[in-house]
């Protein structure tokens, strides 16, 4: 009986969220000639891109399409491998994991944290230590607060803004911010990177940039991405705030789909999320030295332009700092990173954090995807958390002492 009932509460738990059985991540192989033909295969089958390289791409297949792709695949002769055979216990098993822990709204630096673990954690910070204030940028689309940390422990200096998971599946960058406020807090005035850091910058931390589609991918869809917009007749939910920036609005890279992952929204900055980031980085543009938006995954160190191929007037310079982070991060673990401008290291992406950072005059923009490279993508196990977190710091500290 007891085994019954159980049983019971893990189908109803896990039923409330979307099952990801049987579905598979390929990775294909796809030449610049192969280009055109597979755009309209990944438009036919509306498959959801995990990755992209510049000969090939990541795609989740769902198990009911697997045949259809399989035929239009080798109708034009591209190459799959499988790269994750079924996505869906590598999501249990991080959420079995997780309903054990945390009873007590208790944060965790070598694991994932729900919202309101994020939230309880921040909100107690400034009670307990005086070089931390927290104010909030303004409210999601379901009233969320963007909360923003603010570092400093000395008045008058320049200021460095990192942000993380503006997409809500890349559950390692909200990690990763978390890891490095406390290891900051923590370690000043022990550890030469943290010290320097603190000692010469402001650091402006949003750990989690779209508040209401992080606390989705726990409740309903772990591999959601965007916000949780509705719009009256759209016939689906979501903008991708990453397209969402009033810089080049409409431009490659995005979509007036509201079903595709890259859909821009309706207007430039429509989003309460996109509108409350833009007016903190404008207003900390004049003494802001630095903008770090941190992304996974694919291990790419970059800098603006997203819109264009055309390069920034000072991309020599961002490849500079970009190699000094590269090789200080690449030292911790060992982990290989390329860099380069965004729309020729990942793809072209209109309406981002750092093409409208840049625009604004912050130099210093960058964007980073973390771990890994496509063994587990978006379901990076917990056990990487901290290794990635130690690597992104000491890479971000490299590079922001560096600037000069
Ligand atoms: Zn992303």
């Amino acid at each position: 009986m007891i085994r019954f009932l159980a049983l019971t509460a893990v189908v109803a738990l896990a039923s409330a969220r979307v099952s990801y059985e049987g579905f598979q991540v390929w990775r294909l192989e796809v030449s610049e000639e192969q280009k055109p033909a597979f755009s309209a295969i990944l438009e036919k089958h509306n498959m959801d891109v995990w990755g992209r390289g510049k000969d090939w791409i990541d795609v989740l297949v769902d198990p009911k399409l697997r045949h259809g792709v399989m035929t239009s695949l080798a109708a034009k002769a591209i190459h799959s491998s499988i790269m994750i055979q079924d996505v869906q216990p590598l999501i249990e098993r991080d959420f079995a994991r997780l309903a054990k822990k945390n009873k007590d709204l208790k944060i965790a630096f070598d694991d994932y944290n729900t919202w309101e673990e994020i939230e309880a954690y921040l909100a107690g910070l400034p009670a307990s230590d005086d070089r931390t204030s927290l104010v909030s940028l303004g409210k999601t689309v379901e009233g969320r607060d963007l909360w923003q940390l603010k570092i400093s422990v000395g008045a008058g200096k320049k200021a460095v803004w990192i942000d993380c998971g503006i997409h809500a599946r890349e559950w390692i960058g909200p990690a990763t911010c978390l890891w490095g406020i406390d290891f900051l807090l923590n370690n000043y005035g022990s550890d030469e990177g943290a010290t320097a850091l603190l000692d010469a910058y402001d650091l402006y931390v949003l750990p989690v940039n779209n508040p209401d589609g992080y606390a989705y991918t726990w409740s309903d869809d772990r591999l959601w991405r965007k916000n949780l917009a509705v719009y009256p007749g759209n016939e689906c939910v979501g903008v991708d705030l990453n397209r969402n920036f009033d810089d080049n609005f409409g431009g490659v890279g995005t979509s007036n789909d509201s079903c595709s992952l890259n859909y821009r929204g309706p207007s430039p900055a429509s989003e309460p999320e996109t509108q409350a980031v833009q007016a903190a980085i404008t207003a900390l543009a004049p003494e802001a030295a630095a903008l770090f938006s941190i992304h996974s995954y694919r291990q790419l160190w970059m800098y603006p332009y997203g819109y264009t191929s055309d390069l920034p007037p000072d991309a020599d310079e961002l490849d500079r700092i970009s190699a000094i982070g590269v090789e200080a991060l690449t030292a911790v673990h060992g982990t290989a990173y390329q860099y380069g401008p965004v729309s020729t290291t990942i793809y072209p992406a209109a309406s981002t954090t750092i093409d409208y950072s840049y625009a604004l005059g912050i130099t210093y923009s960058f964007t980073l995807e973390l771990r890994d490279t496509g063994t587990y993508g978006f379901l990076l196990p917990a056990i990487e958390i901290v290794p990635t977190a130690e690597e992104t710091w000491a890479g971000l500290i490299a590079a922001i002492l560096a600037i000069p």
